[in-house]
């Protein structure tokens, strides 16, 4: 079950050059071990099955065989296999079918085997993505190239062991790949793998002062419900890694009409027709308060912070003292059924207060946190706050121009549907900007 080895030919130890072999991880690249494993799992005593994989030689390259596997003892567990050196047939397999580089499927063979799932299961419903590394071209411009390749491999192998047996990747391009997910049809589980992709990788290349130097953007959707055939659904897939870069990277896009607009075809052209409404309500509600909150001041701040909030689909707005250990200023939706509409809240954010964080407000007053980014060790209070509040997001604006200091904080709850963009965070610090500096504000203590 573990590829244990447990007996082999004395030549066959010669023709791979070790000393001894315990486990097939050793001499099988694990490109082929993912499909090699499936076919032994599969295989039924007694009636033996053939595979074709890679052996790694003494003299470190790769040789293609086919193999006879039948399982064997009493109850199956083990499995004996017949080797035959099929390289000397001469067709080179890897080139034609493997990404020299990294050893994923190369971009015609990852796009034969799309095309083929959708072909010969029209209605068998998989996800389709379209990964992109960020700011990748940094990697080359200040480690060099051989560095850049190595991220790649290393971003590529990432992905396809997280991925695992749910489907397979493929590399289409220099810092760009294909993930037909042809296991999961469920958009929890979908998350938790792209998340899983994102956020390990991220990890990975976070220097030590947690500052970013590479990420992940995916984008795509549902097959067959959004786009029937290859080319459709890659054109999705596409859209939504587009719209996943210009809303900032490091995020994955799952098309959905409600949120994305709905498609429209003119011919072959695919074109998503967004719903303007919600970003001119947004561009619309900051003009707005420019003229009459700003400038004004004939919208009273709790008004404006309920249209905040309206508006933005947040749930809960606070104000703080810089002291800041309870809120002196919150509300929060409610719906209930009498219609929705906002009550007073109070937040209190004693176990968090530590003076660690305020130099996470040096450089910029606005500071966003999000639950899945605190799931390292290093913030567990800050986790575990989050977690008993059920807040997936924080927005913390710290009020430098405010002669009592002060925050405003909004909270976004682990249900909540709401996604905020790079346009809205800036939009949030604009609002607070205009709170602060006309005054405003409730009253806070002096400092
Ligand atoms: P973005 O965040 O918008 O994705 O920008 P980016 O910097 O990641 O750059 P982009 O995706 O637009 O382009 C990828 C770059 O990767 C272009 C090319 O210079 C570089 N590149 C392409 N293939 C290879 C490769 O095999 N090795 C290395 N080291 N670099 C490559
Ligand atoms: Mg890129």
């Amino acid at each position: 079950e573990n590829l244990n080895v447990c007996d082999y030919s004395k030549d066959f130890l010669e023709f791979v050059g070790r000393a001894k072999l315990t486990n097939l991880e050793q001499i099988v690249p694990w490109q082929d071990l993912i499909n090699l494993k499936n076919i032994l799992f599969g295989t039924d005593k007694g009636s033996p099955s053939l595979s074709c994989f890679r052996i790694k030689t003494k003299k470190g390259d790769l040789s293609w065989f086919a193999a006879t596997l039948e399982k064997q003892g009493e109850f199956g567990e083990s499995i004996r296999m017949e080797l035959n050196d099929i390289q000397s047939l001469k067709t080179d397999y890897s080139d034609g079918h493997f990404d020299k580089m990294t050893g994923l499927y190369n971009k015609s063979t990852i796009i034969d085997y799309a095309n083929d799932l959708m072909h010969e299961s029209p209605t068998k419903h998989f996800y389709f993505f379209l990964m992109d590394i960020d700011n990748f071209k940094s990697v080359n411009d200040t480690y060099g190239h051989m560095r850049g390749d190595e991220v790649i491999i290393d971003v590529a192998h990432t992905a396809q062991e997280i991925i695992g047996d749910k489907g397979v990747i493929g590399r289409i391009g220099g810092d760009e790949f294909m993930l037909v997910l042809e296991k999961i049809d469920n958009e929890p589980r979908l998350r938790e793998i792209l998340r899983d992709i994102r956020y390990t990788i991220r990890d990975k290349y976070q220097d030590e002062s947690n500052n970013k130097t590479i990420s992940v953007s995916m984008g795509g959707a549902l097959f067959p419900d959004f786009a029937k055939d290859y080319e459709s659904m890659f054109q999705l897939a596409d859209k939504m890694l587009y719209l996943a870069k210009t809303k900032g990277k490091d995020r994955y896009i799952i098309y959905t009409p409600f949120v994305h607009g709905k498609i429209v075809y003119d011919g072959n052209v695919m074109t998503i027709q967004k719903h303007m409404l919600m970003d001119q309500a947004k561009s619309d509600l900051m003009m707005e308060f420019l003229d009459d909150y700003y400038v004004k001041k004939t919208i009273p701040f709790k008004t404006a912070m309920e249209r905040v909030l309206d508006t933005y689909g947040l749930d809960e707005g606070y104000v703080l003292g810089e002291d800041k250990l309870t809120s002196h200023f919150g509300i929060k939706q409610v719906s209930g059924k009498d219609g929705s509409g906002v009550e007073d809240s109070s937040l209190d954010i004693s176990p968090i207060t530590s003076e660690d964080y305020k130099s996470l407000f040096n450089i910029y007053p606005l500071k966003t946190i999000n639950i899945y980014d605190l799931q390292k060790d290093n913030y567990p209070i800050f986790s575990e706050f989050m977690t008993n509040c059920g807040y997936r997001v924080l927005v913390v604006y710290h009020m430098t121009k405010n002669p009592a200091g002060g925050y405003i904080i909004f909270a976004s709850n682990a249900t909540s549907s709401c996604r905020l963009s790079e346009i809205d965070f800036t939009d949030l610090a604009y609002f607070c900007r205009m709170t602060e500096l006309s005054d405003q504000c409730p009253k806070l203590p002096a400092l």
